[in-house]
């Protein structure tokens, strides 16, 4: 599955939208509309709870139409959604989709930013989200992005009014946006962020709302829309060959583990706003009315306004290094201006203008792409100036990388390649590249972050900087480059990747649960790789009370860099139910390392190397099971076949072509993956022969898919529908309907305790309506709700059996929650 997505994206999506690490090398088109930005001061604000909540067309319209400078604002990172692309989920699925927002952003023009809240989940009422999340922590970090951000015009997604009808996030991300818009100006208010950042005023509060909050269309027509601002968003931009929606869904199509890809649309398109607070725009279709979003914004600004005007009106799209002694003099007379916010951001974009019209390539390359601390790297810097601007480069340094101490300046002639090697140089203590929010372990509803700094940040930027200090027509202007990693691959060409810094040992235990189903003792082998070249030193596999593990200590030597060694612990559980955490220890030398190294490479976002805690959960668990060969059918993915495997079941993978009755037979018992309803075409053809199957005495069990954009609706051999029904209190009671049945008492027997620690929630899209050969055996209900009774449903067929289930066994097994495996060991071995 992976690898198949994986040539889909190569095949399907430009390069062009691919790797941040890539340099940008805009078109002369592409520099002239950065030209046209940097004559708008102004910034607009999008708040949202979720990666892919964000309204791609607005955010596009703002950034490339009215060239404000945009961002969007997610409180979370998305962590608790589902991933259709790969195994990640929770912390690694919040990583990869933080780089889909960004990659997203990098498509549209805007800038991505976040708060502290993590998306523990599906929640169904503010109330809820803001009493797990920290809501003065979360509210913190609204009103540190609106004072540092500084935006006129602030759009919320969702509705601050509506609460309980939709996702708890959506309404919270409103409110709390709602509530902000009072407080950033009040130097009282987070007095640290205002002394940090200022305080500020945004102009205008909306709501982005449209035909749908109404129910309706036709409501919609009928709506009275005085106090609605309405703006044009289908605009084509022959600069960039696009329409406004074809750059919108290029953007939303980044949400790929979410399966958000989108077509792209052409012609008008209006999007509307409902005004909220602040002062109402005169002209209604301009958001930034009364704004001056011209470069008198910025005392002393006038006269700089007055020169780029003129590049603007006479960019030359043969030759834009014409522009270079113009931009240089704006340059010049910003620099002069006392610090403020448009002073920075404007001389950034001044600098990169000038770059870019000059044809100005500045890149500095490692020569392998992780180092540990103390290792040693050589730094390859190339400087090429492409057009006639008189361009001199006067020094290179790095607060990191040693370059050879006498510098010669040295003139940058037209289209003459300058390199320039660093002196093998031995990092210093340093903090590892890994997502910064993971570093501290957080609480359910927040991440840690000691540095106030980093907060709100999508990820730390430039951690190893090289300074270019150039003299461009007489000026000196610094530019910085981050250090990258780049190598050539045989069919991908050119393939750019993050540079960093890595520990010099980490470890790893393949199984993150190890089930024990009786006291039998077992080898676990814990990997050892190694960050660098000649480690060695040695290992202790940390373990709970009433556990043994052998040897006590073993050693590892490793020579090279990337290599691995495994060394194998015999670990015993106790006689008794018992949990608890195995944990590797390495020692080298006198430092200890006790992280695992895990590398999430897909195509369509940079490879991000993510540090978690090296450990894996033991239980000891008492069961019973029947049945040994059991078929799996893969859905949307998921990692139920380890866990069965774990319990001593034999399990075969059953591709879509090998579903015909002759050869499910067989099996004792069938399971279909989550969503595989959803995700597999084939499933709507091969019904069916699964239905053959039961008939004829074998045991189907159906997992969770969603009640929408099902392959079929016939996904049993009797009448079943699903619904949005879910449960999403992990704690919620659970009561046994059916006691007497069988899956509630062979081989094992359930009882309520059966449902304690589960994590995240109990199940979803229950099925709420089946004919009446189906037993409903558990019923259960969030607070304040109707009991459901389509968690679990078991229907005997011919000689058989049909299960349908909703419950989240997908999260329970591989969490190694032991009830959960003593159920579906029960749905197993039905009938046996
Ligand atoms: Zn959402």
């Amino acid at each position: 599955m992976r690898t198949l997505l994986a040539i889909l994206f190569v095949y399907t999506f430009s390069t062009s939208y691919l790797h941040s690490q890539q340099p940008q090398k805009p078109t002369a088109s592409e520099i002239f509309q950065n030209i046209q930005k940097l004559n708008f001061l102004g910034s607009a604000l999008y708040i949202a709870a979720h990666p892919d909540d964000e309204n791609t067309r607005l955010i596009s319209f703002l950034s490339n139409d009215v060239k404000a400078r945009t961002a969007y604002l997610s409180l979370t990172r998305g962590d608790g959604g589902q991933n259709l692309i790969g195994p990640e989920i929770r912390e690694l699925l919040g990583v990869i989709r933080t780089q889909e927002l960004l990659a997203a952003r990098r498509t549209d023009g805007g800038l991505q930013y976040f708060t502290r809240a993590n998306d523990f989940g599906y929640s169904k009422h503010p109330d809820e989200t803001l009493a797990i999340w920290n809501k003065n922590e979360v509210l913190a970090d609204v009103v540190r992005a609106i004072r540092k951000f500084k935006p006129d015009v602030i759009v919320n997604r969702f509705d601050h009014r509506n609460p309980g009808s939709t996702h708890g996030h959506h309404t919270s991300s409103a409110m709390l946006s709602f509530e902000a818009f009072d407080l950033v100006n009040d130097p009282t208010q987070y007095p640290e962020i205002a002394k940090e950042y200022g305080t500020w005023q945004p102009k205008r509060l909306f709501f982005n709302t449209s035909w749908w909050f109404y129910g309706s269309r036709e409501n919609f027509d009928k709506a009275d829309k005085t106090n609605l601002v309405e703006v044009e968003t289908g605009n084509f931009y022959p600069s960039l060959g696009l329409s406004n929606g074809e750059i919108a869904s290029l953007s939303r199509s980044m949400h790929k583990s979410q399966g958000f890809g989108s077509t792209g649309s052409r012609g008008s398109e209006t999007e509307y706003l409902e005004f909220l607070k602040g002062d109402f725009p005169k002209d209604r279709t301009n958001l930034f009315d009364g704004i001056d979003t011209s470069w008198s914004r910025l005392e002393g600004g006038a006269a700089i306004g007055a020169i780029l005007e003129k590049v603007e009106k006479n960019f030359n799209f043969k030759d834009p290094s014409e522009s270079v002694p113009q931009l240089v003099q704006a340059y010049q007379l910003l620099q002069k201006l006392p610090e403020s916010h448009w002073k920075t951001i404007k001389t950034e974009e001044l600098k990169a203008v000038i770059a870019d019209c000059s044809g100005l390539f500045l890149e500095a390359v490692a020569n392998q792409a992780s180092v540990a601390p103390k290792g040693a790297v050589v730094v390859t810097v190339e400087a090429v100036n492409r057009s006639s601007a008189n361009i001199a480069l006067n020094a290179v340094t790095s607060p990191i990388i040693a370059f050879p101490a006498t510098f010669v300046p040295t003139p940058l002639k037209k289209n003459e390649r300058y390199t320039l090697e660093s002196s093998e140089y031995s990092f210093s203590a340093t903090s590892y590249s890994s997502p910064y929010w993971l570093k501290e372990k957080g609480t359910l509803g927040m991440y840690r972050v000691e540095d106030p700094t980093l907060i709100g940040l999508p990820e730390q930027v430039n951690q190893f900087p090289v300074k270019f200090l150039l003299t461009i027509n007489g000026v000196e202007i610094p530019m910085v480059r981050n250090i990258v990693y780049k190598y050539n691959d045989p069919v991908d060409g050119e393939v750019y990747q993050p540079f960093e810094v890595l520990p010099e040992v980490t470890s790893s235990l393949p199984e993150k649960v190890l089930i024990f189903a009786s006291q039998e003792e077992r080898e676990v082998p814990v990997i050892v790789r190694a960050g660098r070249d000649n480690v060695s030193g040695t290992a202790i596999l940390q373990h709970p009370e009433g556990w043994t593990v052998t040897p006590k200590q073993q050693f590892f030597e490793i020579t090279n860099k990337g290599q691995e060694q495994t060394l194998l612990f015999t670990v015993t559980p106790p006689k008794q139910q018992s949990e608890g955490t195995l944990r590797p220890l390495l020692q080298v030398g006198d430092t200890f390392h006790d992280s695992e190294l895990i590398t999430i490479d897909y195509d369509h976002i940079p490879v991000q190397s993510v540090l978690v805690p090296s450990e894996a959960k033991v239980v000891r668990i008492d069961i019973q099971k029947k049945g040994a060969h059991i078929g799996y059918i893969n859905g949307a993915g998921d990692t139920v076949p380890e866990s069965l495997k774990q319990i001593g079941y034999q399990v075969t993978t059953i591709p879509p072509s090998e579903i015909y009755r002759e050869n499910l037979k067989q099996f004792d018992a069938i399971v279909v993956g989550i969503r595989a309803y959803n995700t597999v075409p084939e499933m709507a053809f091969k019904q069916q022969e699964l239905n053959a199957y039961v008939e004829n005495g074998g045991t189907l069990i159906v997992q969770y898919n969603t009640s929408r954009g099902l392959v079929t609706d016939a996904l049993a051999p009797l009448p079943l529908s699903l619904s949005r029904d879910r449960v999403t209190d992990e704690e919620s009671e659970v009561r046994i309907l059916a006691p007497k049945h069988e899956v509630m008492n062979t081989p094992n027997t359930i009882t309520t305790k059966d449902f304690d620690n589960w994590v995240q929630e109990r199940g979803l899209y229950f099925p709420n309506e089946w004919s009446e050969e189906f037993t409903p055996i558990l019923g259960m209900n969030d607070e304040g709700e109707p009991q459901t009774k389509g968690a679990l449903l078991v229907a005997s067929y011919g000689k058989g059996y049909y299960i349908y289930t909703g419950l989240s066994f997908f999260r329970e097994l591989p969490a190694g929650v032991p009830g959960a495996y003593r159920l579906f060991a029960n749905l197993l071995s039905i009938g046996k």
